[in-house]
């Protein structure tokens, strides 16, 4: 696949074509998915219940660690592979999509990219084997859309660092062996006076909080994390002091792909269940499919989908090829999630009054998508980022 299609400043890309190891990839998740993940989907949705078992097996396929190095524990893969496998995750279940994502590009990512030699070595293959889980904590009770006005301390002593404050909303925050977290090292320097520390389970002064009860995607763990004169030693500053919140916003660059990966996932699981559904119901003495009315949806849907797919791939392949993908990343984010949200309320609409009832996927989709116009940046704050991007120029 050749990275770039013209100069060095385009984004236009060649036409994406997945390679033949592309599509086993794609495959050997469609089947565990549907063997490990499907039967259990609504059980674990109604029960709130981490599937811990599924966590574990997809550390043995290599999916806690899809965009790492062989050397660091990883598959070796790039971001277009973990688009494809995201995607094919949340298909059947975005809890799934979520937690991969969150510990793949978020908590271990931190690490991978702002980390030193040292903290590679010693994180990484963990994580990216699935030995250990992850989160990253950015968010706090009041600060969200405005990260940099975290409130949590880091204060330096004799032996390392001194955390202070909580963390909200955090992914992975029960279950995870490692929490990677930004606090604010020095207030009077901004967005320059946070750092990014790695904070394991079972340091004294950490634990967990609340676990939320969500609207959808619960099956996936959203939870608090406090510190409380929680000490670490130098070793866990992750990368330069003051670099946290920038590092923080590169690591974004690559969390939002993944959320536009999720967003598609969820959208094909929905527009799947609208052709199928519409296919099976008669009114009127025919399929509704048969009704131009009905086509034109499910046409548009598709026709939607397969445009977020394409700023979604482009964005991943930007990447891949080692470009700065701000732009391009917040671009897939904020159309792949508002298509999806629009895709599942359609999915809702076509199954009528079961749309509506459990015994139906289209309920659970339409609960589950919305979380990505919200998490790692609002749509309001991806507009925000692509204005910004545009008027540098
Ligand atoms: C299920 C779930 C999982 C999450 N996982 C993680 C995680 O693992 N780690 C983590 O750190 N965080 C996580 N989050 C937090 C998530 O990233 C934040 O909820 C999100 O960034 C929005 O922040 P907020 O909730 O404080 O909303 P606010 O920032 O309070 O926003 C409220 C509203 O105001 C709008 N708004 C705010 N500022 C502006 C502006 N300048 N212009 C226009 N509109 C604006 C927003 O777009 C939004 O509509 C998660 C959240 C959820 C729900």
């Amino acid at each position: 696949m050749a990275p770039v299609a013209t100069g060095e400043e385009s984004t236009y890309l060649p036409i994406w074509q997945d390679s033949e190891e592309q599509r086993q990839l794609r495959k050997e998740i469609r089947d565990f998915a549907a063997r490990e993940i499907a039967p259990n989907v609504m059980r674990w949705d109604e029960a709130s219940e981490f599937p811990a078992d599924v966590v574990k097996q997809m550390g043995n396929l290599g999916l806690l660690g899809i965009i790492f190095p062989t050397e660091l524990g990883g598959a070796g893969l790039g971001y277009v592979d973990y688009v494809l496998a995201v995607e094919e995750l949340s298909r059947v279940d975005g809890s799934i999509g979520i937690i991969v994502a969150s510990h793949n590009s978020l908590c271990t990512n931190h690490i991978f990219i702002a980390g030193n030699d040292e903290q590679r070595a010693r994180w990484v293959p963990k994580l990216a084997s699935g030995q250990s889980l992850g989160a990253w904590g950015l968010t706090e009770p009041n600060s969200g859309s405005d990260a940099a006005g975290a409130r949590t301390s880091a204060v330096r002593t004799a032996n390392g660092w001194k955390l202070n404050g909580s963390k909200t909303f955090i992914t992975n925050g029960t279950y995870a062996d490692v929490a990677v977290v930004i606090a604010v090292t020095a207030r009077e320097k901004g967005t320059r006076g946070l750092s990014a520390f790695v904070v394991e389970r079972g340091t004294p002064g950490f634990r967990s909080g609340k676990k939320e009860n969500k609207l959808g995607l619960r099956a996936s763990d959203t939870a608090e994390l406090i510190f409380e004169d929680c000490e670490v030693p130098h070793e866990n500053l992750l990368g330069t002091e003051g670099e946290g919140f920038i590092d923080s916003m590169r690591v974004l660059d690559g969390g939002r792909i993944s959320i536009a990966a999720l967003s598609l996932g969820i959208a094909q699981g929905a527009l799947d269940a609208a052709v199928k559904y519409t296919k099976e119901r008669r009114q009127f003495g025919k399929a509704i499919c048969e009704f131009q009315g009905i086509q034109w949806k499910l046409a548009d849907m598709a026709t939607q989908l397969d445009a977020a797919r394409l700023l979604t791939l482009r964005a991943a392949q930007m990447k891949d090829a080692g470009r700065k993908t701000t732009l391009e990343s917040s671009m897939a984010k904020l159309h792949a999630s508002e298509t999806a949200v629009k895709i599942c309320d359609e999915c809702v609409q076509l199954h009528g009054g079961y749309g509506f009832i459990k015994d139906y996927p289209a309920e659970k989709f339409y609960r589950d998508v919305k979380l990505c116009t919200i998490g790692e940046g609002t749509s309001e704050i991806q507009r925000m980022v692509i204005a910004r991007e545009l008027l540098k120029k």
